[in-house]
């Protein structure tokens, strides 16, 4: 059966996630400016350390690589690796969204297959969902795979793929029926980067890392990789998404920011004429209103994982998660910016930068966190329509 830790039991494995991250941190990433970012080299080699230490996929069962640990466990992993800043782009595509769809939806050879490898690092997803003309509206997309004996081939173009210049695998979403209505004709697949026909271009986002788009010509997958059933994608998908919703590394994320705002603005001097900023009553409220939201994210990602844990069904939860932690994650940044004024503007490398950069390099990364995984609007639309049964 699986126990819920104690406070006590709790605290220590924060603290053990927490001396991994800043043991590892410094070997597997270049600088703090990176750590801001969704996707970048950095998570790959971050990726294999976390897997060579045990710490991916611990809720997945012993025998497929993991410890059946609770999902309050993972949480509480997953809110110190994000309040460690580590870079996790790597992480939650092949373990949120890949390994945790595969447990729903994929064969005992696929889970044998490829949890494992994941769970010892040595697999890495990407998620090749959205394309040029088919974000929001996942259900446009145009990449074809088209069965032929034992295998299906595919041609399209995928763009926004984060980690796909590291990533060892793609968990593929491709128009396996072209005559069927939009939603109904797609499938998901397992697909080896390493496949002849697949290109991978890079691109420098606002958050100082990069994306990518994918383009295929002629790739073959072997029909075993396909996960699901055929033609059944988009509601997989959909359960995917709801996957890469869940949020605690966000809060972890956002966790810190604040803590280093409280932290900066109670020293003498921060006010820059030798007081501190933490004694001007609106600096207080700010914060006290920020600090409050933030405990309402805290305890509903694990609201969530307790529900998880009981066998509960959890669906629009993950988009209410998303969406709140996405825009406080940007209300803190903005306050920051707005309370600490000129000396957070100092990036990584300047003498004057505070905390190393911190400040600017989430003030950049942060809008991003309201477009991945399904924009804010998309979020709300969830809710009203899953969530509270409103017309579709
Ligand atoms: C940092 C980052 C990483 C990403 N990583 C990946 C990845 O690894 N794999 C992957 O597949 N994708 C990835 N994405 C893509 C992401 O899923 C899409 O950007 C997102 O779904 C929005 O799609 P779009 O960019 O095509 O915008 P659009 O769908 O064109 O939307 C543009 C605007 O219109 C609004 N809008 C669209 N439709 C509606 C509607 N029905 N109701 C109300 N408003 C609407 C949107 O909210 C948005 O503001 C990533 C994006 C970012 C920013």
């Amino acid at each position: 059966m699986r126990i819920i830790p104690t406070e006590a039991e709790a605290a220590d494995l924060r603290g053990q996630a927490l001396d991994f991250c800043y043991k590892t941190i410094p070997s597997t990433v270049r600088g703090l400016e990176r750590q801001g970012t969704m996707s970048d080299g950095d998570s790959g080699a971050f990726f294999q350390a976390l897997g060579m230490a045990g710490w991916i996929g611990r809720h997945w069962p012993v025998e497929y690589g993991g410890r059946s640990a609770t999902h309050v466990e993972t949480a509480i992993v997953d809110e110190a690796l994000g309040y460690a800043r580590a870079p996790l782009s790597a992480y939650l595509l092949s373990v949120k969204v890949f390994g945790n769809s595969l447990m729903l939806f994929g064969t005992a050879a696929q889970k044998s297959k490829y949890l494992p490898m994941i769970a010892a690092g040595d697999a890495m997803f990407c998620q090749g969902f959205s394309e040029p003309m088919a974000g929001s509206d996942f259900g446009s997309l145009r990449t074809t795979a088209v069965k032929s004996g034992d295998e299906y081939i595919v041609n399209g173009h995928k763009i926004w793929t984060s980690s796909a210049e590291v990533a060892t695998h793609m968990y593929l979403a491709a128009r396996t029926d072209p005559q069927a209505v939009k939603h109904r004709g797609i499938s998901l697949f397992a697909l080896d980067m390493k496949t002849p026909g697949i290109t991978v271009n890079s691109f420098p986002t606002l958050g100082g890392g990069v994306l990518n788009e994918v383009f295929f010509e002629n790739a073959r997958i072997p029909a075993e990789n396909l996960l699901g059933d055929e033609n059944r994608g988009f509601h997989q998908a959909m359960r995917s998404l709801d996957l890469e919703r869940s949020c605690m590394d966000r809060v972890g994320a956002a966790r810190l920011s604040l803590d280093r705002l409280v932290e900066y603005v109670g020293q003498d001097g921060s006010d820059g004429a030798g007081g501190r900023l933490g004694d001007v009553k609106a600096v207080q409220e700010k914060i006290g209103e920020l600090r409050t939201k933030l405990q309402v994210a805290r305890s509903f990602g694990y609201l969530i994982a307790r529900n998880l844990d009981a066998g509960k069904g959890v669906s629009a939860e993950f988009s209410f998660g998303k969406l709140y932690v996405g825009l406080l994650t940007q209300a803190i940044a903005d306050a920051t910016v707005d309370i600490v004024g000129t000396l957070a503007q100092f990036e990584h490398g300047s003498a004057h930068a505070i905390f190393d950069g911190l400040f600017p390099a989430v003030y950049r990364a942060s809008p991003a966190l309201t477009l991945a995984g399904g924009s804010s609007e998309i979020q709300r639309g969830v809710i009203a329509v899953r969530g509270l049964g409103l017309p579709r």
